[in-house]
């Protein structure tokens, strides 16, 4: 089931050396100065990792999504902050141009956000509407061929760059049989009434970017609704759905990062007039995680085909983002325990790694969300 083609291995091997030589050298860096990678980006957007799902007519690869995971993996192994900012940008924000968007709106987003020249943004989180996303307030009223939206979102990635092209929102448009009516908008940058807040402080992923965002009479042409609508909610937790792979894959990229880290350091480190890689203990830190990460990879994998396949995949993928994220706590915990004291220190990269390991946990649906989403397709 999981012999990878030639293109995939070529795509994994091409990422992996990219993350290697261009992205590992300045990671630290990024990271301690909180810097957006505009360079990295730009050097993605050349070797067309910014748009390796969409069809090559828009200037995307049309690779599948196993090849996808396989590239995300490759980043987060090395920086979790290069790799979010690649995965929101096109499993979160260019997803749902390329599957619910016009003719005109593919034509208009599709080819610039392919090529990295412009990052798409994914609005669902709302003050009010985290885990429970479908509460979401803001509002969007049409009248004269105008959606005027007004209303906030919260904790967004990719909004604010120099480079930020649209965000992608989910906005209450009516209601019908009592029940609240969600559609999507697409928004440009730079759209007066779309107010982009200050980024957030946070605990990692700090060079990549996370805003909250205000819209406040913010007017978009009637042709900016994203598919049809009253679908926006259903369309969007299909997003999250999807998205989910791509965070499983940078769990077990950054687990397997944590975990090369820490082989290396454990045959370098002495103690007791030996390598501390032949003290028992350590070796059995190493060997579970090595056998943990192994059966996560090959269930992210999984999902992934099954996704290429056409076949139901939700309930492998949120297994898949459970499982995985709870992995990367665990394995940049351990790594950071294996480097000791050097551990603590910022320059050695298992310290950033531990800081970026707990969102894996918490974004694109909590753990907890994972768990009701897997016992609701377990039936129950
Ligand atoms: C760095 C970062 C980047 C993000 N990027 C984006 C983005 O690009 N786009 C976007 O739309 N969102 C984004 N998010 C938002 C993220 O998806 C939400 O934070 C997440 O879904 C949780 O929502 P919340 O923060 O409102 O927590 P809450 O929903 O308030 O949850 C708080 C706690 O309660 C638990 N809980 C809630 N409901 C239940 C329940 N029914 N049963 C059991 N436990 C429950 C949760 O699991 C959690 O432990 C990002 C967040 C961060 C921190």
């Amino acid at each position: 089931m999981f012999e990878l083609s030639d293109e995939q291995r070529l795509l994994r091997d091409t990422v992996r050396e990219f993350a290697r030589a261009e992205v590992a050298p300045v990671a630290e860096e990024l990271d301690r100065e909180k810097r957006f990678p505009y360079e990295i980006v730009a050097k993605m957007g050349e070797l067309g990792l910014m748009g390796i799902p969409f069809p090559q007519e828009y200037g995307g690869g049309g690779a599948d999504t196993l090849s996808y995971a396989l590239a995300v993996e490759e980043l987060a192994r090395v920086d979790s902050s290069v790799c979010i900012t690649m995965a929101a940008h096109t499993s979160l924000g260019t997803m749902p141009i390329h599957l619910w968007g016009s003719d005109e709106q593919r034509s208009e987003w599709l080819p610039r956000l392919c090529r990295g020249e412009r990052l798409a943004a994914f609005g669902l989180t709302e003050p009010e509407a985290g885990s429970d996303a479908g509460n979401t307030r803001t509002r969007a009223t049409l009248a004269d061929g105008e959606w005027t939206i007004d209303g906030a979102k919260q904790f967004i990635t990719n909004p604010g760059t120099d480079i930020s092209g649209c965000v992608s929102i989910t906005a209450v448009t009516g209601e019908s049989d009592g029940r609240k009516e969600i559609s999507n908008l697409i928004v440009a940058n730079g759209t007066p009434g779309y107010e982009v807040g200050e980024p957030y402080r946070k605990m990692g992923w700090n060079a990549s970017d996370t805003r909250p965002l205000a819209f406040e009479g913010c007017r978009v042409p009637e042709g900016n609704l994203l598919g049809r609508r009253g679908e926006g909610f259903k369309n969007f937790l299909h997003i999250l759905d999807g998205g989910r792979i791509g965070v499983a894959a940078m769990g077990v990229g950054l687990a397997q990062g944590a975990l090369d880290e820490a082989i290396a350091y454990a045959k370098e480190r002495r103690a007791f007039g030996q390598p501390i890689s032949k003290f028992q203990a350590i070796q059995a830190k190493i060997a579970d995680l090595s056998a943990q990460i192994e059966a996560a990879r090959l269930l992210t994998w999984r999902a992934a085909v099954e996704k290429d396949r056409g076949e139901s995949f939700t309930l492998t993928a949120a297994q898949a983002k459970l499982i995985t994220g709870r992995l990367a706590v665990r394995a940049t915990e351990e790594a950071v325990q294996i480097h000791g004291g050097y551990g603590y220190i910022e320059e050695y990269p298992v310290c950033r790694f531990y800081r970026d390991a707990k969102i894996l946990t918490i974004g694109e649906g909590t753990d907890e969300v994972q768990q009701m989403v897997i016992a609701r397709s377990l039936g129950c």
